[in-house]
Formats: C-alpha cells, structure tokens, sequence
C-alpha cells in the first residue's frame, strides 16, 4: 500500500456534483450547500430522519395522535369560523363512514377554500391527528381530491412520490419542501445507489446478515412496503442495521491496523520482581480492592509481554487509580528504567507529585517535578538528572513533554487524564524512549462504546469498584433560594471539625471571568457569612508555590471553607473535606459535576453535594441534576449525560478524536459496534493480511474513507 497514491486511485463513483443531478438548479443545490451536501455521495449518506406510512388509508376512527397518517373522506360541512379567542379559521368536516373528523386552517385564502372544499367532494388527506379532550382535528392537512371514480391505488399510481408507499422524511432547510427533497433523493438513489460497493469480505456479510451496500442505501431511503414499521423507527431496520456495520467496520479496521502498527513494534519484557512492590503493598495503610488487584493483573502481563504496553486504566473518582500508577510505576523501576508521569494542570500534576514523592522516598527511589512554571534555573539541572539517568520518576505537566527533556532510559510513560491530550501526545512520550510502555488514566468514565471508539487501539482495563468504608454522598438539588440553607449545613460541618468546597463555574458574560465569579463569592462569604472560619480562595492564576501553600493548608485543616473554580475537578485528595456547593450547577456537564463531586465522599464521614440550580434553569438542565441526585455510579451519570448532550460535547473537545459517524449512532448501534470491532480485530490479525490480494480492495477502501485522519501508520 505505500506505493506510489495514485496509480491505483479508482475513479470515484459517487462523486459527481450535484447539480449533475435533474432537479437540482442554482437555487437548490445552493440549499443543498447549506445542509453540507455537494455530491452524490453526501446525498445518499443523508438518511431519512423518520417515515410516514402512507401504504394504506386509514380509518377515521382508527388514527392515532401524533403519527402522520393518510386518511380518506367525503366532505360533509365546510366554511369559516372564529376561534374562542376571535381568530379566524376555516373548518371542513368530512366523514368516512367510521367516524367523523373536523379539518382547521388558520391561514388560508378563502375564494380558493371555497372554491375547493364543496360539499359531497371525496378526498384523501395527510396529517397529524390532535385531541384537544373529546374533541379530535387535524390541522392543515396536505390534501389531494379525488376525481369521480377515482381509488387510492390510481392515486398512487399518479403520484407514486406520495402515496402507496413508506416515505421518507428528511431533515431539510427552509425553503426546501420535502416533496422536493424527495423527488432529488430519489433521482440519486435511482441512480447513484447501485453504484455504491463495499468490499467488506463475503463471510461477514453472510455471518450477519448484511444487505449489499447498494441495496442497502436503496432501502434506507425507500423501504419496500414490507419492512417493519417499528424497525424503522427505531432504526434497526436490515438497511440501516447494514450500513451501520459498514460504517464500524471501517473504523475498526482502522484502529486495528493502528494498534496492530503497535503491536509488531519490539517493545520492553519487564520482568515483575516485586523488589519495590511488595514493601509498598506492607507499607500501605489498607489493602488494595479486588479491582485493584485484577487490574494490576492485566498490567503485569502486558508489562511482561515483549511489545509496549498501550493500556486505557479507567476507574470512577475515588476508586484509587494513584495506587495502582505507583505500582506499575515501580515495576519499570525495579527493572532500571525510568517513569515519566504527565498530568495536563500544573496542579494535577502536583498533586501526583505529592501522592507519589513520599512513597518513592520510603523506597529509597528519586523523583522529580517539572512544568511550565519551573525556573530556568532549577530546570537545566533537572533535566541533566532525567538524561543521566539519576532520577527514577519525573512528574510534570505537557512541559515533560518537550523536546529538550532527554531520558537515559524511559520505560513507563503514564499519562493522567487522556481526554484532555490526544494520540499525538501519546506519540510524543512514546518517542522519550525506545518503545515505553505507555498507561494512560482517565477518572471520566466513558460508556464502552464510546471508549472503543476514541481509545479503540488502546486495551481496557476498568477499576470498578471502590475501596470500602465509603459512605455514599447524598446529593441534593436547591434553588437559589435556599442558599441560606446550604450555607447553615456548611457551618454545622465546619463546627463538627470537617471541611467545605464551595465552587463557582465558568460565567457566559464576557465581562466577568469564572475568577471574578469566584472571588466575588469569596468576598461576600469571608465577610458575611463564614466571618469566623478561615476561608481561602483557590483558581487557576495562582502561581504554583501560592497554590501548593493553600492546598497544604487545606489538607492541614487551617482552611476551613476553600472557595474555587473548577481547578479542583481533578486530583485534590482531602479526606476531612465533607461538603461540597456547587453554584449555576446547571451550567456544568454531569461528568465534570461527577468530578467535582468526588472530592468529596473520601473518608468515613457522610458527605454532602449541594448543587444550586437558578430559578430559570431549563427543564433538560433540571432532568440532568436529577441525574445527579439519583445516581452515584460514573458510567450511569455518563450514559445519561451521552444521551442528553450527544458524543462530541460529551467530551467536550472535537479533537477528541471521536469521528463524526454519518449513519450510526452510538447509543443505538453499540452492540454492533462490537460485533464490527471483533471481525475486524480478527480480519487484520490473520497471517498475511497486508499483503493478501483478496484484500486489495478492502485497504483501498478504508484509505479512501479514513484518508490521513486515524494516522494510519501502517498504511504508509
Ligand atoms: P482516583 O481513582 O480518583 O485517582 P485515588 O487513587 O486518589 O482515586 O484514591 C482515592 C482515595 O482512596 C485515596 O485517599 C486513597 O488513599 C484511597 N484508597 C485507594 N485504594 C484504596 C484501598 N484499596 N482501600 C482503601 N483506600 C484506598
Ligand atoms: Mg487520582
């Protein structure tokens, strides 16, 4: 496949532009343009958003509300009325002989009503059936008079775009009618659709049941009057079912070439003496869950294997993922090689520091801390430590990361918080060294499907469970009214000897910054409210030593209430601390709520979230603190928060890595996604993959469709 890119471009079959397409002018296709379509193939990837039945007529006294539905009558009574409130309306009432059914218009012109809608005139209608109580109408309805004589089925064959069949329903502009937009998607599908081939091998689609790709893109946008209305709806219709595994194969495809480029790398066999991690295990002051010690399992074996480790850790906040770093951490060491620890804030990275410093200390080991804000000074002796090799961990922020910082020999890169980098700062660390094993932590638990997706080449290892003697935290919801209640539990707790958080978020207004919103807070509390506690004041443009200062004080107990932004979401470990308010909680997502909430809940003490909501809050922000209250769990918070808010701003970065998909939906289709994901994994771990003839096509298609975006390396 590295041979020269153009010799074996095929011509691209459903590329042509769309004003190549009948019906398609100046004006639409500029519509088109707007909705991101500006070829075939854009068009036939835009599926229908839902369907009408229109296969049948229905009875008057059976329609259903809220279902576009296509029904039949003759005209018993029409003319002009007034709405209770005055408005005008016209009114027709047609019958079908099952039922009677009162027909409003509220805006029309009334020569051309009158003119059409005489009495005794058969019709057939399409609409949405409303009750209002007793009382059931349907407003505008799409009409088409019958001529004398005249059945649905010479309809149908009339209009064949509107009737006698299952419609599509398409998202569309303004000013593009769905009869319009129905009559180019059909000329593209009649057209274009046959020409659509995926080389996916002949097994799998057999295996699964899969329609060829053309037929598939046919039935998706025209189902033939025999597939499950239900199925549609849900999507899960052969079609849709089988453009979906098209789409995941490809991208697993992909990953598995990607972590298979991996993979075939010579990488270190560490081998597990237990030299330094057996004393820590004695020296620990509890002992490590069975969570803890699975996922150390599955370390150890990755670590002893002869390829670089490239390993997701997950585990919800509190659930001890710092432990388990240090253990693997010491495994590199016990075998003369160096760790680097990478957080992305100075203060996460810190926080690292502290929590591994005193252990590595017991043990005799070294470790350093270097980030953006260490002196020049300091930093040129640092690093000439990490090049010869005299410190065992380094600690840091993306500053660990710079070409200047030199290894004598890296073995471990372990990177904390992976959503917040990407795959190219994974290559960075990896590049430190020759081939490091690389562990990378995130505390944001993410749904399987979504984990397979974004961390697709990297193995999973899950912590999922937490350490006992947790008392849950109870989680409560208030409005701002109520924040006098907030603030009296706070100081009931402060007098009881415990600690608060209280954490102000980010502010829409450009004039005021979260610091502004915090500080203000600060202020008033300091004065007002908690006029007897110490209270501090904790954001993110404080310089480190101010930031350290606070945190040790914090941790000390000679703060009593730390007022912050969201600084703190990560990493502060303060066991004494047992209430935590957050204000304008709507304005968080539920993981990041679920992050902050985990400072607290650490020790044995029951704990508290306050999370203030404003009056005006909306009512999906009110259902997403519901969440909150309900549930404890990461991964269930996480599940609701992709449903609400939707993959890409569930990470909340586009560069997350997370592709677009054009057909699939990853709350739908993720049992698909691991079906596409094992036949891949499977495909590309056969002997001779790369170079067998029978999958020419295949590479060629997966170039196409991923292009530079999954770095495929492998792919030359
Ligand atoms: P996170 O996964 O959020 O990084 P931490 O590693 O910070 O969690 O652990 C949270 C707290 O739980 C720490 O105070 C840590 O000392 C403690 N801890 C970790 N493992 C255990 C265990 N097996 N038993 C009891 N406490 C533990
Ligand atoms: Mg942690």
């Amino acid at each position: 496949m590295s041979a020269t890119p153009r010799q074996q471009e095929k011509p691209h079959l459903l590329a042509p532009p769309l004003h190549k397409v009948r019906g398609v002018g100046p004006r639409i296709a500029e519509k088109l343009a707007k909705m991101g379509l500006s070829d075939v193939e854009s068009v036939l990837y835009s599926l229908p958003l839902r369907y009408e039945d229109r296969r049948q007529i229905c009875k008057i006294a059976h329609l259903r509300e809220q279902n576009i539905q296509v029904f039949a009558g003759k005209i018993l009574a029409a003319g002009e009325s007034r709405t209770a409130r005055g408005k005008k309306l016209y009114e027709v009432v047609i019958s079908d002989g099952t039922g009677q059914l009162s027909l409003k218009w509220f805006h029309y012109r009334r020569p051309w009503m009158e003119q059409r809608f005489t009495i005794g005139r058969q019709a057939v209608f399409i609409g949405e059936l409303r009750r209002f109580g007793a009382i059931r109408e349907v407003h505008h309805p799409e009409v088409h008079f019958l001529a004398a004589g005249q059945s649905l089925a010479d309809l149908a064959k009339a209009d064949p775009l509107s009737f006698g069949c299952i419609l599509p329903v398409y998202s569309l502009t303004e000013g593009l009618h769905q009869k319009t937009a129905r009559k180019i998607w059909r000329e593209v599908v009649e057209r274009y659709a046959s020409q659509a081939v995926s080389p996916l091998p002949a097994a799998i689609v057999q295996k699964y049941d899969l329609l060829p790709l053309s037929e598939a893109l046919q039935q998706v946008h025209w189902p033939n009057s025999k597939t499950s209305l239900q199925q549609l709806e849900a999507g899960t219709d052969p079609a849709r079912r089988s453009l979906v595994f098209d789409e995941f194969f490809f991208l697993e495809l992909g990953l598995a070439l990607r972590r298979q480029g991996v993979d075939i790398e010579e990488g270190i066999a560490f081998r597990v003496e237990h030299r330094f991690t057996a004393p820590l295990a004695k020296m620990l002051p509890y002992r490590l869950t069975d969570a803890q010690r699975r996922v150390l399992g599955e370390i150890k074996q990755d670590m002893m294997a002869p390829r670089p480790m490239n390993r997701l850790l997950q585990g919800d906040v509190g659930s001890g993922k710092t432990i388990v770093a240090l253990m693997t951490a010491l495994i590199a060491i016990e075998n003369g090689t160096q760790v680097a620890v990478v957080a992305p804030t100075e203060i996460l990275a810190e926080q690292h520091f502290l929590q591994f410093h005193p252990w590595l200390e017991e043990l005799g080991l070294t470790a350093t801390f270097l980030s953006g804000s260490t002196p020049a000074s300091q930093k040129k002796e640092i690093l000439k430590q990490i090049s010869e090799g005299a410190v065992d961990m380094v600690v840091g922020t993306h500053a660990v990361l710079q070409e200047g910082v030199k290894f004598h020999k890296l073995g471990l890169g372990i990177i904390d918080e992976q959503h917040r980098f990407g795959v190219r700062q994974r290559a960075a660390l990896r590049k430190k060294g020759a081939q490091p094993d690389l562990l990378v932590m995130t505390a944001t638990p993410i749904p399987r499907s979504l984990a397979l997706t974004v961390y697709g080449d990297l193995a999973l290892s899950v912590i999922d469970e937490l350490p006992p003697g947790r008392t849950p935290i109870k989680t409560r919801v208030l409005v701002g009214n109520q924040r006098q209640k907030a603030y009296r539990h706070i100081r009931s707790e402060v007098e009881k000897g415990r600690q608060a958080y209280i954490v102000y978020p980010l502010v829409e207004e450009t004039e005021k910054s979260d610091l502004a919103a915090a500080s203000e807070g600060f202020d008033y509390l300091r004065s007002e409210i908690f006029r007897d506690f110490s209270v501090g004041l904790m954001h993110g443009r404080l310089k480190p030593e101010e930031k350290e200062q606070l945190m040790r004080a914090f941790k000390a107990g000679d703060i009593q209430v730390l007022v912050a932004t969201t600084v703190i979401e990560v990493g502060i470990d303060v066991p004494n601390a047992s209430v935590m308010m957050i204000e304008h909680a709507e304005r968080f997502g539920l993981a990041q709520l679920h992050q902050l909430r985990g400072r607290v809940g650490r020790g044995a003490a029951a704990s508290v979230c306050i999370l203030m909501r404003s009056e005006r809050c909306t009512e999906e922000g009110r259902q997403r603190l519901a969440v909150m209250e309900q549930s404890s769990d990461g991964f269930r918070i996480a599940e609701a928060d992709l449903e609400i808010r939707g993959p890409g701003e569930f990470l909340g970065t586009r560069q997350s890595g997370l592709p677009d998909f054009r057909v699939a939906n990853l709350l739908r289709d993720g049992r698909i996604l691991e079906e596409a994901r094992q036949e891949a994994f499977a495909l590309v771990s056969e002997p001779g993959f790369m170079d067998n003839p029978r999958y020419a096509d295949l590479l060629h298609e997966l170039k196409k469709r991923w292009g530079g975006r999954l770095e495929l390396a492998s792919l030359g």
